[in-house]
């Protein structure tokens, strides 16, 4: 069973609900999918088990030494990424897609590709479970797949150590890496807070979900710092039929666990936002039938 935690929009909260179930669940394999800030691992301070490296694509590079510099590279880049810089013919190495395509046409062969292989991935133990999470470099590509890199050697994981529930804390917005997080997976938690930006991201997250056809959640958090348009949340949850499984009220004492690199749930068992997270990992276990 893979569950995962989103937000359309980022600072809602969204990763601090995550190490909540995490340290609520008895056992678990945790994947923190958002590989281009991934700041989970802060909170979890996971024992790393292994570090592997992603090749996140290749880049082109011209040996000087062989080239000619008759620009044949320069009419066959699509993307714009060769030109002629004052006679002496220059790669952009941000803006080279790593299609090959130069390295074939080169009639000096002078074009070789180097792999980006900045970029890493990692296992780790976390206090009752697994936790898989990743660190793409600056300016590298395809997070979407080392997404799904990282979601593949979380289920082997999961299937070597009989573990039921894998969850997955997603990246914000609605692009390729979310894709990534969302195929598959079994149920789809989203955490949202009372303001016009957060609500325009929830309506976006949920068209996309709903494409999906993925059973889905919605935890509003800060619930009472804008009541007029937590009803407007609620009453748009209602029609859209996604039950609202938790109403967390603005509370510092989230920035204190934070701070203290624990879950809000260690950290404040009692308090009435541990009360509504705990509520609602309980309402989410109770409906798809898993017992823990
Ligand atoms: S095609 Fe080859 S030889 Fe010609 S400019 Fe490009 S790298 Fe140099
Ligand atoms: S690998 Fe492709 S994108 Fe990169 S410089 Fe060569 S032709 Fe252009």
């Amino acid at each position: 069973m893979e569950i995962a935690v989103l937000s359309g929009k980022g600072g809602t909260g969204k990763t601090s609900i995550t190490a909540s179930f995490a340290s609520l669940l008895p056992k678990l394999v945790l994947v923190d999918c958002d590989v281009d800030a991934a700041n989970l691992h802060i909170v979890m301070r996971p024992n790393t088990l292994q570090e592997s490296i992603y090749v996140s694509g290749h880049t082109a590079t011209i040996d000087y030494s062989i080239c000619t510099h008759c620009g044949v590279c320069v009419d066959y880049c699509r993307f714009e990424a060769i030109f002629n810089n004052n006679g002496t013919i220059t790669i952009d190495e941000i803006a080279c897609d790593g299609c090959k395509l130069c390295s074939r046409v080169c009639p000096q062969q002078a074009i070789h590709m180097i792999q980006n292989d900045k970029s890493r991935w990692y296992v780790s133990q976390i206090s009752h479970g697994a936790m898989v999470h990743a660190r793409l470099a600056p300016g590298e590509e395809n997070s979407g797949k080392l997404v799904q890199k990282i979601r593949e050697e979380a289920k082997k994981i999961a299937d070597q150590e009989s573990v039921q529930i894998i969850l997955l804390d997603g990246p914000p917005g609605t692009g390729c890496p979310v894709i990534s997080t969302l195929t598959g997976v079994d149920i789809v938690v989203c955490v949202t807070e009372p303001s016009r930006s957060a609500f325009h991201d929830l309506q976006r997250l949920v068209e996309l979900v709903q494409q999906f056809d993925i059973p889905m959640y919605v935890i509003i958090n800060k619930f009472n710092i804008y009541a007029e348009l937590t009803e407007t949340i609620c009453q748009w949850c209602k029609q859209q039929q996604i039950p609202i499984i938790a109403k967390i009220p603005f509370d510092t004492q989230i920035v204190e666990s934070m701070i203290a690199c624990t879950s809000i749930v260690d950290y404040a068992p009692d308090s009435i936002t541990s009360i509504e997270i705990k509520q609602a990992i309980h309402t989410i276990l109770k409906q798809h039938g898993i017992t823990y």
